[in-house]
């Protein structure tokens, strides 16, 4: 898939003079740039890379940059392009468009900045959904807000309309009772031509193995169905399989209700972290307390995960020689007598989380102030002795 393999392509990409610039814009999915998002390239982004012209030794470099960004944005995005991510350098142009939006962010360093492709990665996961009415169903994907069909399945439906018709003429006449016999096998025929179409569905979602499994699956139609899809399905799966709603006639509500859905699990995720760190933290348990203890911590192995705004990044050094990593200023490295150089500590943070997986990463937003607080910076750690698997 394109974005993964974007961002493990970008995690080794560095222009040492600090040319690259990282761009995400809010689109909104019209092909027209919202007046937001114009004033925020005007106000942001080409003051910016001009005055970096400007001041650059090596001059052009931000000019390129600037001309690249520009000829995109006025000229080459899709129409339905809801968000776009760019990086440009000196070297590097890479673009992705999604049909979710970013927020309007830029940033410019030695490297690119990968935190808001990580976060909506973890945003709009892939799921299944499969959406059953009494004569068909279907099975679609969902990830980064498309909704794909993967294959429809139909009931066996010849006997329904029979009996309907059938059904109609005897209700309450002198074949009432011969009728409700005829209903209750209508009713059973209905109800087992329903349950045929879930456990094709769940047989179909337990064959595919292509690709990340998904992060959840939802049943879409009568919820009396939901626990017997539950238990078609793979162990791993069942636990995050859930009611998405019901199915409305004349009304395709399914990409609507996903979108909220899982909208509203993202918000709870990020408090359900929030409240796991402040306890852990109020316990005494093992917390990295802002940057300096993160970056200490994390050639440990011990750290679960990190706390961070991608918003926000957090400035800083590394040292060219031995790779130590400092938060804000300093004169020299601690271990050796190395060259340091600016860079993200934000981003060094979400580089080692690609190149060292497991590393939870949780997106605290700017109101979130107790982050800040604390430096920008915080993580949940293992117990001493426990590394993370990697
Ligand atoms: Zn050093």
């Amino acid at each position: 898939m394109k974005m993964n393999e974007m961002i493990h392509r970008l995690v080794s990409v560095e222009e040492p003079e600090g040319t690259i610039a990282t761009l995400t814009l809010d689109v909104s999915g019209s092909g027209i740039l919202p007046e937001e998002t114009r004033i925020f390239l005007k106000e942001k982004v080409w003051k910016h890379l001009h005055n970096l012209d400007r001041e650059a030794k090596n001059s052009s470099a931000f000019g390129r940059v600037a001309d690249r960004i520009r000829d995109f944005v006025d000229n080459r995005l899709k129409p339905g392009t809801d968000g776009a991510y760019l990086v440009a350098g000196r070297e590097i142009w890479e673009t992705l468009e999604l049909d979710v939006p970013f927020r309007n962010f830029f940033h410019v360093g030695r490297a690119p900045y990968l935190a808001p492709l990580v976060e909506i990665r973890a945003r709009w996961p892939k799921v299944y959904v499969v959406r059953c009415d009494e004569r068909r169903a279907e099975l679609l994907v969902g990830d980064l807000g498309v909704l794909n069909s993967l294959q429809r399945f139909e009931a066996e439906q010849p006997v329904q309309d029979v009996e309907r018709v059938t059904i109609g003429r005897f209700a309450g006449g002198p074949g009432a009772h011969r009728a409700s016999g005829r209903r209750d096998r209508f009713e059973r025929t209905r109800e087992e031509g329903i349950a045929s179409m879930i456990r094709a569905a769940a047989r179909k979602i337990t064959s595919m193995n292509s690709g990340p499994p998904p992060q959840a699956v939802f049943l879409q139609g009568d919820r009396e169905y939901l626990e017997l899809f539950r238990e078609r399905l793979p162990a791993a799966l069942r636990e995050n399989t859930s009611y998405l709603g019901p199915v409305v006639k004349r009304r395709d509500n399914t990409a609507e209700l996903l979108l909220e859905t899982i909208r509203r699990a993202y918000d709870k995720t990020v408090e359900r972290h929030t409240l796991e760190f402040s306890e852990k933290r109020a316990q005494g348990a093992e917390v990295a307390l802002g940057p300096r203890e993160v970056l200490e911590a994390l050639p440990s192995g011990r750290v679960v995960r990190v706390y961070l705004n991608p918003d926000e990044p957090l400035t800083g050094l590394k040292c060219m020689d031995c790779g130590t990593r400092y938060p804000g200023l300093k004169e020299r490295c601690d271990f050796c007598p190395g060259p340091l150089s600016p860079v993200s500590i934000t981003q060094e943070v979400i580089a080692h989380g690609v190149k060292h997986p497991p590393l939870g990463v949780a997106f605290i937003p700017s109101r979130a102030g107790w982050l800040r607080d604390l430096g920008g910076m915080s993580a949940l750690l293992a117990r001493k002795g426990l590394r993370m698997a990697t």
